[in-house]
């Protein structure tokens, strides 16, 4: 028996219908123009309930499970890969708030959240900690009923349109990764951020448009104690740990929904353009590359599938999720690559999508944790070493 049910599969069909009718007809002409994904298709998103697809139904989500998750993703991204990683935020800031936050914060925060009224953003990355994520150095110092927040973030996406920054802070100097608190930081949408406290700086990017990413500043920002989230410091990092596992395998399903666009694209072209006299589909070069794209797009899936119904078992599953997503990444920037090849040199040009797919691509094994990361994460397991 497959992982998925007869409700995931009526999910699927549904979203992929979504997509093929909202997001597949606006794509290239919105990533030529590095726009932003528009807003009257994100309050149609809200309206299918894609935000708060995990966040329980008291809290106002549809309380689904991450193999549901995998499904919606998949298609949205096979439609626009931001589409696909915008619901991340809530989705995955949501998870983590509702397992670490206090019942306050949840019913504060988690229905405008789940219901997409609230959008937010995850705001860990800094100048000098990417892959050492423990190594933050934006403080916070306790004052009067606030913590005061100073130092920059890098790399943190969609904060212009965020009405919540999750925002990991040190808190202590003294220990490391126990130094780390989670911050809710609240702000009105918009690139104008709230200055002086609080500055952005939008980053240009190669492909991944749709969501801007910023540098963002913070200079004597406060904070009130009460969006500390779980009420207690020094949990931050484990709390972004907890919430990595559910995130790698959202993100392997936005890898293989993008794969999949390549492959149907390449497919498609590679039974209409003629050379020789013949479909270029028939020349063994061509269609062995389509034969390893499908195999490898199903073999990601089907891991990404089985760390998902891991997860939802409630066990360990950080060694599959870091495999699923190592897997699902290499293999879709690598698959990408294949349908511009098969292209030709109208790949190469930005009239066809597997130029955009391509473009998007390359920052699969970067974010969300490197493809070293992952091996390292995986190979600590294997050695027994943690
Ligand atoms: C478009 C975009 C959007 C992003 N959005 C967000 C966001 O919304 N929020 C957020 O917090 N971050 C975001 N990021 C940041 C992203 O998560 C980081 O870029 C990523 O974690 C890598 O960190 P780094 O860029 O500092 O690279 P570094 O950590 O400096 O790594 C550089 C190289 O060294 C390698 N390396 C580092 N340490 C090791 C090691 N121990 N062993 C082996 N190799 C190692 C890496 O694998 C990589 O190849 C985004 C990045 C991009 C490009």
């Amino acid at each position: 028996m497959g992982f998925l049910k007869p409700e995931h599969e009526d999910l699927k069909r549904l979203t992929r219908h979504f997509t093929n009718k909202e997001v597949v007809p606006i794509a290239d002409a919105l990533d030529r123009e590095e726009a932003e994904i528009p807003t009257p298709l994100l309050e149609k998103m809200a309206e299918m309930g894609f935000f708060g697809l995990l966040v329980p139904k008291d809290y106002g989500g549809l309380g689904l499970d991450t193999l549901s998750l995998c499904v919606v993703t998949e298609e949205l991204a096979r439609g626009w890969l931001s589409v696909g990683s915008v619901i991340a935020r809530n989705v995955l800031c949501g998870h983590i708030l509702y397992k670490a936050g206090t019942e306050e914060q949840r019913r504060r925060f988690l229905p405008g959240m789940a219901t997409g009224m609230r959008q937010t953003a995850s705001a860990g990355t800094e100048p000098e900690a990417g892959s050492d994520a423990s190594n933050i150095k934006t403080t916070g110092r306790r004052r009067d009923g606030h913590y005061v927040v100073n130092g920059s973030k890098m790399f943190c996406t969609f904060a212009n349109q965020a009405h919540v920054l999750f925002t990991y802070v040190r808190t202590s100097a003294e220990k490391k990764a126990g130094g780390i608190s989670l911050f809710l930081i609240e702000k009105e949408p918009g690139e104008q951020f709230a200055p002086p406290h609080l500055t952005g700086t939008r980053i240009r990017t190669v492909g991944y448009h749709g969501m801007n990413t910023y540098a963002l500043f913070f200079d004597g920002l406060e904070v009130p104690e009460g969006n500390l989230v779980g009420g207690v410091e020094g949990r931050g990092f484990k709390q972004l740990m907890h919430g990595y596992e559910v995130a790698r395998i959202q993100f392997a399903f936005r890898c293989i929904g993008l794969a999949q666009a390549a492959y149907e694209a390449a497919l498609a072209y590679s039974q209409q353009r003629v050379q020789f006299g013949k479909p270029i589909a028939t020349f063994q070069a061509v269609r062995f590359k389509l034969a390893d794209m499908a195999t490898e797009i199903e073999a990601a899936r089907q891991l990404g599938y089985l760390a998902a119904e891991k997860f939802d078992r409630g066990e360990r599953a950080d060694v599959e999720a870091g495999m699923a997503k190592l897997f699902a990444s290499e293999m879709a920037h690598r698959q990408c690559w294949n349908a511009v090849q098969i292209h030709g040199g109208y790949g190469y040009t930005r009239e066809y999508s597997v130029n955009r797919y391509w473009r998007d691509s390359g920052l699969l094994p970067i974010g969300e944790g490197t493809s070293e990361i992952q091996r390292e994460i995986i190979a600590r397991r294997i050695l027994q070493e943690r």
